[in-house]
């Protein structure tokens, strides 16, 4: 299998490197990522600078380094570096889960995404732990977890987010397919004054009040110390919406037969 492989923590992060562990052995792996730690960029592409490339040496394996996003190394591979489109592409291991809406601000979840805009099977995999304690373990299991996409498939437009409780994997109490969770941060902005007097902002999240979650999503599975699998969709359209919105009449000349 051609397997591309990246993440939004950069080139020279564990869980990337725990991931071309497992994966390398009889399959094709590349690694293409970016060149510093993109954690949060989400889908952003880089339009206003040059992309440029590296080949690095790291662990005794090349990789490419890109001056970029998550979602450019994934375009800037398919498009350029790799020679036939791949048949999947791994993103992660991040340290730090990406349930619920984290999936909208995440780098790793957006190049799994990038993959399956461009309809190639794509998993996104992230540990609950900003130091995980395992990596070897999860990542043996996202290989499983690509041998299946290989057995079954997945539709286009689809890809597999994966998230791993940081409890040691004798201690992990299975796999628990979910949903997407929508449980938000408690969010603050700390204001502070500059050394002129200005002020700025730092902007944090506490830890996502899981306790509010039901308990099919994403992060409930986590907590209860499950291995959690979310299929996830491009497609974000509100198709319950479609016909409510219908309903509305909306025209050019602002309904009731215009002004
Ligand atoms: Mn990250």
């Amino acid at each position: 299998m051609r397997i591309l492989l990246t993440n939004d923590d950069g080139i020279h992060a564990p869980g990337l490197w725990a991931l071309h562990a497992a994966l390398a052995p009889g399959n094709e792996v590349t690694i293409v990522a970016p060149d510093r730690e993109r954690t949060g960029v989400g889908h952003a592409i880089t339009l206003h600078h040059p992309l440029r490339t590296a080949l690095l040496a790291v662990n005794g394996t090349e990789g490419y380094a890109v001056n970029g996003t998550p979602a450019d190394c994934v375009k800037l591979a398919i498009l350029e570096i790799l020679v036939g489109r791949p048949d999947l592409v791994v993103s992660g291991l991040n340290p730090g889960a990406n349930v619920g809406v984290n999936i909208h601000y995440s780098g790793t979840v957006a190049a799994a995404r990038e993959a399956a805009l461009g309809g190639i099977p794509a998993i996104a995999a992230s540990i609950d732990g900003r130091a995980p304690r395992d990596l070897a373990s999860p990542a043996r299991f996202v290989r499983r977890l690509a041998d299946r996409i290989t057995a079954h498939g997945l539709r286009p437009g689809t890809f597999l987010n994966v998230n791993f409780p940081d409890v040691g994997w004798e201690a992990t109490a299975g796999v628990r397919v979910s949903r997407q969770g929508l449980s938000v941060f408690r969010e603050y902005v700390e204001k502070r004054l500059d050394p002129r007097n200005r002020p700025y902002y730092w902007q944090g999240a506490d830890v996502q009040r899981f306790d509010e979650d039901p308990p099919d999503v994403d992060g409930s599975a986590l907590r209860s110390g499950y291995v959690s699998v979310t299929p996830i969709r491009c497609d974000v359209t509100d198709y319950d919406g479609i016909d409510r919105l219908k309903g509305w009449d909306l025209d050019l000349n602002g309904g009731e037969g215009g002004a």
